[in-house]
Formats: structure tokens, sequence, C-alpha cells
């Protein structure tokens, strides 16, 4: 294999999700020490914002400083290259995170075993499950008392439509956890409560034997043989096909704070993982080992100091190699560009790359070219598809409130709207500008950066809405004919695409029976 191709399959990019407190910070940390990224633990800092920090803006602006140093953490564990994509655990940055998932290869889930599965994990794997990701599941805190782990994989294949195939089982949990038994490479790991890497890891290929009773104690040995033989009875034999085809989920049981099963989760994830996979563009299907680089922005972070309008683009990287001071297209400008300081992102450090690979993760500083889907190429026109905005759920008029700025105010709402922080409409019967997110804070974030980096200051009137949902029909004169009856519930967003404003469920039901010939979509992508 040539060294460009085994650069790329030694590739494995990822994104951990989960509810915010299962465990995924804590979780991302220990990976890092693994890779001997980061030498202490409490280096990684959470970037959640939390409810309660809604009105404090130094707060806000300090955790999204945060989350550029801990957006990718790249490191090298083996002979592998690992890259971990954050995701902001807060639900109203719930957008961020679904285009995030555009740039992994797969996701590991980190499922609290007392909590079991939440809201947000439910709504991140429909994205998953739509864009055939692979997933791992990670049930963390089996130091902790909490639901019976067979309840729990019930649980799993329900609420988040996956079938479960676990490669670990737990011996007890709570107080009386004794450790995990790795049924992927047989062996028994016994746990030692707050003593940090030293697992006991012993070959153990046949749990039948005498030998289990001397390490677990006779109950926990006779109910661990009659747990592993249900599931070799209940669950198919696992098969990394049908993980990387995204039908079945690998388990694993651990405790993160604790370091205990996370070289196990570690260990298979690099070998069963997939290395970067092909990325569908609108022209063709770009396979990573391509010789010419392609990659598209699936993130812009705004730099924290407002004098100063740069931002960071994130582009991932589809194919080939990416390389410093070469000259690259700008798909949607139609213009080459070079980009003297990219930055690669090794842990916390951020540094200036020389090459990048399919797989990476290269932030470009950028002033104002990028907007968050556009392609780069060496050349080819390609546009990728995959980056869908989702109908938002919150709606408000944003008005001027100082008519001597409208200038400043248009270029902010343009800029805020490239980086992705919310959706703009135009409703076109009095021509006023709607603004739609997933959530309450994204107004008061959009409000408070007008005014710092913009000078301008916006107003939020209220609109009554329950829905945005883009429409088309195959038939121009029924699509006319909608657009006439609902006049006042239309609106263009920025691509000029027709958008029906629904001021309830109900309205929106009748015009779906109503209008048979017309689609109506949620998301931006048909
Ligand atoms: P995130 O919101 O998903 O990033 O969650 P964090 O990693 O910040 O963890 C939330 C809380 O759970 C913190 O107080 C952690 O110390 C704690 N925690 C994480 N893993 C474990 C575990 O394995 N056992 C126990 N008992 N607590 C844990």
């Amino acid at each position: 294999m040539s060294q460009f191709s085994e650069e790329i399959r030694k590739r494995r990019t990822f994104a951990i999700i989960s509810h915010p407190d299962a465990g995924k910070t804590t979780l991302t940390e220990k990976l890092l020490l693994f890779g001997g990224a980061i030498h202490v633990a409490g280096a990684v800092k959470s970037n959640k914002i939390k409810k309660t920090a809604t009105s404090d803006w130094m707060e806000i602006e300090k955790q999204r400083g945060i989350s550029v140093a801990t957006s990718v953490m790249g490191f090298n564990y083996d002979d592998y290259k690992i890259n971990i994509l954050d995701t902001p655990g807060h639900q109203d940055f719930a957008e961020d995170t679904f285009r995030t998932l555009t740039a992994v290869d797969s996701v590991i889930i980190v499922v609290d075993i007392a909590k079991g599965v939440e809201a947000q994990t439910r709504k991140l794997m429909e994205v998953c499950r739509m864009r055939k990701t692979p997933v791992i599941v990670f049930v963390n805190k089996l130091d902790r008392d909490g639901k019976d782990p067979f309840d729990l994989l019930d649980e799993i294949e329900e609420e988040l439509q996956i079938n479960v195939r676990p490669l670990s089982w737990p011996i007890d949990m709570g107080q009386r956890f004794k450790g995990v038994y790795n049924i992927f490479e047989e062996k028994l790991n016994l746990y030692t409560p707050s003593k940090q890497f030293v697992t006991e890891n012993i070959e153990f290929k046949d749990i039948n034997s005498p030998e289990l009773e001397n390490h677990i104690g006779a109950p926990l040995a006779v109910k661990l043989r009659s747990d592993i033989e249900l599931i070799e009875g209940v669950y198919p034999e696992f098969d990394v096909n049908t993980y990387l085809a995204g039908d079945v989920a690998p388990v694993f049981f651990g405790s993160a704070l604790n370091n205990f099963g996370v070289k196990e989760l570690l260990d298979c994830f690099v070998r069963i993982a997939p290395s970067p996979r092909p990325v569908q563009a609108i022209e063709r299907k770009v396979e990573p080992e391509e010789d010419t680089f392609s990659g598209f922005v699936f993130k812009i972070h705004a730099n924290m100091d407002p004098n100063h309008r740069s931002c960071i683009a994130f582009v991932k990287v589809c194919s080939g190699r990416f390389e410093r001071n070469a000259n690259y297209k700008h798909i949607r400008h139609g213009k080459m560009m070079r980009f003297s300081s990219p930055t690669a992102f090794m842990a916390q450090k951020k540094e200036v790359l020389d090459e990048a690979f399919a797989g990476d993760i290269v932030g470009l500083p950028d002033t104002g070219n990028f907007k968050i889907g556009d392609s780069l190429t060496a050349g080819e026109d390609l546009h990728f598809k995959g980056l869908p905005s989702f109908s938002p759920e919150m709606f408000k008029y944003i008005e001027n409130d100082d008519p001597m700025k409208t200038k400043q105010l248009n270029k902010g709402i343009d800029q805020l709207m490239d980086e992705g922080v919310a959706q703009l409409f135009i409703n076109q019967f009095n021509g006023r500008k709607i603004i739609g997110t997933v959530g309450q804070l994204q107004f008061e974030v959009i409000q408070y950066r007008l005014l710092h980096e913009y000078g301008a200051q916006c107003r939020w009137d209220p609109i009554s809405l329950y829905k945005a949902c883009w429409i088309e029909s195959d038939n121009a004169q029924v699509l006319e004919n909608f657009k006439k009856r609902k006049v006042q519930y239309m609106a263009v967003d920025r691509e000029g695409r027709d958008v029906f404003l629904a001021d309830s469920g109900y309205v929106l039901m009748m015009a779906q029976n109503d209008f048979p010939q017309i689609k109506f979509h949620f998301t931006s992508e048909f």
C-alpha cells in the first residue's frame, strides 16, 4: 500500500454524542489520556453552556473560546490517527451538532446506566440513522446503580431504533461492581474502585472454567455464565459489516470517571471503526483515496476578538491531500484561494499544518469568504451535499433599533446566517425579516453579537408560528394557487426558495390535506 493510502486508512474521525451529563467530556478526556495527548485529568474543559448562564454573556463568550480549542481533538494511538469532533451539549445548539455529524465517519454514543436513553440522544441518533453512520454505544457509570443491562439494551433498541450487540458485559454494578467480561477479546477485566489505569486484565477464553469463581465468587460467576449464554442465544454473532452498514451497534459497559472499560472501547473502536468513507457530491461520489484534494465547510467559528471580525472555517477533507499554500478553488465564488496558515487541531493545541489527509479537519482563518456547506477543491466543480438546515422551532421578527446602522445590521445578519447561527426568512406579504432558531438562546446570542461585533442594535418582535417548511410541486399551477391562497404565510429563504409559515399544527395538516400535489419538506435538503 502506498504511504498516501496508508495515511488515509489509519484515520478515524468520529464524534461522541450524549445527553448532557451522561459523561461525554469525561470519556473524551480519558481517550486523550490514552493517546498521550494530555497528561492530567481535568485538562479538557467541558464546553457546556449551562442553562443558568443564558444571561451571563461573559460566560458564553468564554465558552465559545473554549469550544474553538476543543472543537476538534486529534491524537495518535497505536498506528492510528484519531480525530474527535466535539459537539455542543446544549440543545439550543443542536443544529451545530447535526452539522458536525455530517463531517464524521462514525459515532460513539454515551448512555447513562441509570438514566437510559434521553431526549437529546434520541434526536441525534435520528441524524445518524439518516446518514447510516456506524455507531458504538458506551454505557457509562457502572460504578453506580442503574437499570438492568438487558432492559437497557431493549430500551436502546427501541428508543434509538437500532439493533445492538453487547461486546462486553458488566459483572454487577454500583458498590458491588466487579468489572466486565470483554466478549470481543475474551478477557476478564476486574475493577478496582478509583484506581486509574490499574485494571486487571485477564485472558479468559472459557468462562465455564472454575477459575472464574476464584476471581468473582460463585454467585456472580453463575450469573455471568447465564448472562453470556443468554446473549449468545438472543443476539446474532457480531459481524463488523452490519456495524459498518449502520445496522447494528456494538455495546460496551464501563465507567469513564474511573477510566474503566475505556481502553477496551478504544481498542475495539480503532479496529472496527471505518476509515474515511466516500462522500456524495451532487456531481458524483468522491472517494477518500483520490489523488486530488476536496473538502467542505461544516462549521464556522467566530473569533473571540470583536475588533477583528475574523473567523475559522472548519473544513473536512473528503479526498486527497490538503497542502499549505496550494491553490484551491472556492466553488461557490468560482475563485482560487491560497491558505498560508491553515491549522491542525492536535489535542488542545492549534498549530499550523503543512498537509492534511482525507478524514482530517483543517481550520482556515477567514474574513467572511466562507459559509456553511461551501466546497473547496483542487479545481473540479464539486458540490457536497448533506448539510441540511432543519425546520426551525422558534420564530421572531428582527427589527432595526438604530436607523443609522441599517447597513451594519444587514451585514451582521448576513454573516451570522452564513455561520449557520440561525435561519433567515423574508415574509413575502409584508417584506419583514424573520429569524428562525431551535432555541431561545440563539436569539440572545444574535442580539449580543450584532451589537458587539457589528455595532448594530436589533429588537425582536413576536410572531406566532408553529413551523416553517419548504414547499415544492411538479405542478407549477398548483404551486402558484397555493402561494396566492396563503399569501400572508409565504416567505422565501436565503436561496430564494418558497417557504410556508404555518401558524399551527392544524393549519399545516389542513394544508397538507387540501394540497396533495404539494410536497412539504422539514429539512432544507430534498
Ligand atoms: P457531559 O455533559 O456528557 O460532557 O458529562 P460530563 O463528562 O461532564 O459528566 C457529567 C458528570 O458525571 C460529572 O460530574 C462526571 O464526573 C460524572 N461522571 C462521568 N462519568 C462517570 C462515571 O463513570 N461514574 C460516575 N459516578 N460519575 C461519572
